[in-house]
């Protein structure tokens, strides 16, 4: 399969993934896809169904009902089960059990087929864990985002206090490194920079800094 037009962005929680990714995308009328909400529709399925963490092969299964659909190039709606599941996902309960159930092998296999047919017609800038080690690794582009704890922190707080859930920085910078712990340890396809990935840190760059480094980046390899 020959990939056309694919820029990878990976990077741990809060790192600016979507942010950067949507603008990237709409400044070169792309399409995006934030990977995380299909592992994000398992956890809150998972917890709806009330399913226990050693029942494997029923998680994995319920890859089999989630459905996606682009609204627009950058707008897309979460399906499980005919259920559109979009304003569920950004839960801090989710956040804490999307590192075990995105730990899955057999899931993260089902998941990869999805995600490899969703990116199938290129043009699209795809984020998550393992878009450029994994999904992609054939992307024109890859990209590892990266904040400190700090940065990210304050960035979930806001994203938090939007949905009016109130948590203490301090508890969230936790929750945050514990779930990039998770991600960055489990055996299979963890969360790492990929050997050809551009580092790029953005800490004290402003998001349209990020977008063009990328945007130029992509024109002098395409
Ligand atoms: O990016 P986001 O924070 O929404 O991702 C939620 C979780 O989904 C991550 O913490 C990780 O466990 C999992 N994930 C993954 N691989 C991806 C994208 C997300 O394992 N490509």
């Amino acid at each position: 399969m020959t990939l056309s037009k694919i820029i990878a962005i990976d990077g741990p929680v809060a790192s600016g993934k979507t942010s950067v990714g949507k603008l990237v995308a709409d400044s070169l009328g792309f399409k995006f896809f934030d990977t995380g909400l299909l592992y994000r529709a398992v956890t809150w399925a998972y917890l709806h169904l009330n399913l226990s963490p050693e029942e494997y092969s029923l998680i994995s299964k319920l890859t089999d009902k989630i459905f996606v659909s682009f609204n627009s190039p950058e707008e897309v709606q979460i399906f499980f089960d005919n259920t559109l599941v979009n304003s569920y996902l950004r839960t801090p309960e989710i956040d804490q059990q999307v590192s075990f159930i995105s730990s899955i092998p057999e899931l993260r296999n089902k998941l990869l087929e999805l995600q490899r047919e969703i990116a199938k017609n290129g043009e699209i800038v795809m984020v998550g864990r393992d878009i450029g080690t994994v999904i992609l690794p054939d992307a024109d582009l890859k990209v590892f985002l990266m904040a400190s704890s700090k940065e990210r922190a304050s960035r979930r707080y806001q994203e938090f206090s939007q949905l009016g859930i109130d948590l203490k920085i301090k508890d969230i910078e936790e929750m945050i490194n514990k779930r990039d712990q998770n991600d960055s340890e489990r055996i299979y396809a963890p969360l790492k920079k990929d050997s050809s990935a551009y580092l790029l840190e953005t800490d004290n760059l402003s998001l349209e800094n990020v977008c063009n480094k990328i945007i130029t980046l992509f024109h002098e390899l395409i």
